[in-house]
Order: structure tokens, then C-alpha cells, then sequence
């Protein structure tokens, strides 16, 4: 069982990350029909929105995002400058965001209100790690109970995931494909292919909450079952 999981979870980081790399990959190398520029998407995305105070930026760590405290959109320079299908793609897909937080929508008010609780959950997994060593070489109660600290913070994270996922698929599939579509940035060809780029990254999402829900049963089974393996 413990063996399963553990595998089962490696296989939930590799799947999606390969997935949605070989996907975003692929349609960066195939030009939009429209011929505009990511930066140029974004723009004409959030000026038809009202969003003229929101800036759209080029930036070369953290990925593509949306950052709500400076009010900007931020994209790789390769999708700034780019007007790959993944660049108009994910441009419509971080704007999604910023109407999302000039909507007050509700799941991204929540998600930002637990960031700082989020920062001291994800202490969770390394001091359920450590503790478990030391329940292996040490047998003191106190480990145990710094185990269920941790498992606990770990399911803080797990939460967190789950709040993250309404957000995403929102500004995916109820924000960035409308505006893709109605506004005449997709060509009806194109419009599976963005799609594939949105599905994509939205399983990575959905696999990383998946992969804590895995770890956390994984570790409450070494924690608290019989069978040590
Ligand atoms: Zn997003």
C-alpha cells in the first residue's frame, strides 16, 4: 500500500509536468493566426475589461502570473514578445486573473487571505520528514507529536491546493476561452489546440493537490498504521 502511493504520487509530479511542458513547448513554436503578441493580447484583454491600470510586464523569474498587489501581468519574455498560440493562450489565461481580482472573486480573495497561514504550513512536510527519522532512532513520544504537527501544516497545504484549483479552472475555462473566442484572437482551428494548452495546466494543478492528498495519506500511514514497510 505505502509503496503504491508513494509511486503513485512521483508519477502525479512527472505526468503533468512533462504534459504540460511538451504541450506549452509545442504550440510555442506555432504562430497565432491573429499575429499579436502576448503583451499585445494581455493589453487589449484588460483595456476592453477596464483594466487600464493593470500593467503588463515581461519578466524572467516566476513564470507566468497575474500579481495582484502590483496589479500587473507578468509573462516569460518568450510569450511577451512571442505571438506563439501558448503565448496568446496564456496571456488570456493570467488576464483571467486580474478580472478575476477586479471582480472580488470570491476563491482568489480566499486564496490570498491564507497565503500567510500557507507560508507556515509549508514547514509541514520537512518537519514530518524529519520527525519520522527520528522516531526510527529516538523513541520519544515528542516526535510523534512533531509528526502530527507536521501532517497537520501538510493538510494546510492540501487545502490550499483545493482553493487554488477554482481559480485556475475559472480563469481558464470561464474567463481566457470566452474572451479567446468571442474576441477573434482564435481562428475555429485553434481553438481545440488552446484549449489542450489550458487543459494542460490545469491538471497540474489539479495533480499537485492530488500528490499532497497522496503524501499526506502515505505519512499517516507510517505515522499511525501497523504495518511499517
Ligand atoms: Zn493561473
Amino acid at each position: 500500500m505505502l509503496t503504491l502511493l508513494f509511486f503513485s504520487g512521483i508519477l502525479l509530479i512527472i505526468i503533468p509536468q512533462i504534459w504540460v511542458r511538451t504541450t506549452l513547448n509545442k504550440f510555442a513554436k506555432v504562430p497565432s493566426s491573429v499575429g499579436k503578441t502576448g503583451a499585445d493580447v494581455a493589453r487589449e484583454i484588460l483595456n476592453k475589461n477596464g483594466l487600464n491600470n493593470v500593467r503588463v510586464e515581461a519578466t524572467n523569474h516566476g513564470g507566468d502570473h497575474y500579481d495582484p498587489e502590483a496589479k500587473a501581468v507578468r509573462l516569460s519574455e518568450e510569450y511577451f514578445t512571442g505571438t506563439s498560440l501558448s503565448a496568446v493562450t496564456v496571456a488570456a489565461h493570467e488576464c483571467g486573473h486580474a478580472i478575476q481580482d477586479a471582480e472580488n472573486y470570491a476563491f482568489m480573495k480566499l486564496r490570498a487571505a491564507t497565503v500567510p497561514v500557507v507560508r507556515i504550513c509549508q514547514l509541514g512536510p520537512t518537519l514530518l520528514f524529519i520527525s519520522i527519522i527520528l522516531t526510527m532512532f529516538l523513541s520519544s513520544p515528542v516526535w510523534k507529536f512533531t509528526a502530527l504537527i507536521g501532517l497537520i501544516l501538510y493538510t494546510g497545504i492540501f487545502l490550499f491546493q483545493v482553493i487554488t484549483l477554482p481559480v485556475e479552472l475559472d480563469a481558464s475555462f470561464a474567463r481566457a476561452v470566452p474572451i479567446l473566442e468571442g474576441s477573434g484572437y482564435l481562428a475555429p482551428e485553434e481553438k481545440g489546440n488552446a484549449n489542450k494548452i489550458l487543459q494542460a495546466c490545469a491538471f497540474t494543478y489539479v495533480a499537485a493537490a492530488l500528490y499532497s492528498l497522496i503524501e499526506i495519506m502515505r505519512w499517516a500511514i507510517i505515522l499511525f498504521g501497523n504495518n511499517r514497510r
